[in-house]
């Protein structure tokens, strides 16, 4: 019997080990993705109805308006 015992303690040990490798997996993969960067562009909002001229944060706006804006206003060569 004691053969018996120690498989079976070979097989709870195995499946301990399964289950807290899936769930430390599953806990590095939850916290990647509350961790992961999003787009800065979400978070930006115009706060000068799209007339870039005179706008005040021109210089730092990163929105596809300004962007366009900043190419159109590059010399060009
Ligand atoms: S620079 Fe940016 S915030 Fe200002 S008007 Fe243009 S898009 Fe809007």
């Amino acid at each position: 019997m004691p053969i018996l015992t120690e498989i079976q303690n070979r097989r709870e040990f195995l499946r301990t080990c399964a289950r807290n490798l899936t769930l430390t997996g599953l806990s590095l993969f939850g916290g990647a993705m509350l961790l992961r960067k999003h787009d800065d562009r979400s978070k930006h909002v115009c706060i000068n109805e799209f007339i870039c001229s005179g706008c005040g944060v021109f210089s730092d706006c990163i929105l596809p308006q300004a962007m366009s804006a900043k190419v159109k206003n590059t010399p060009q060569r």
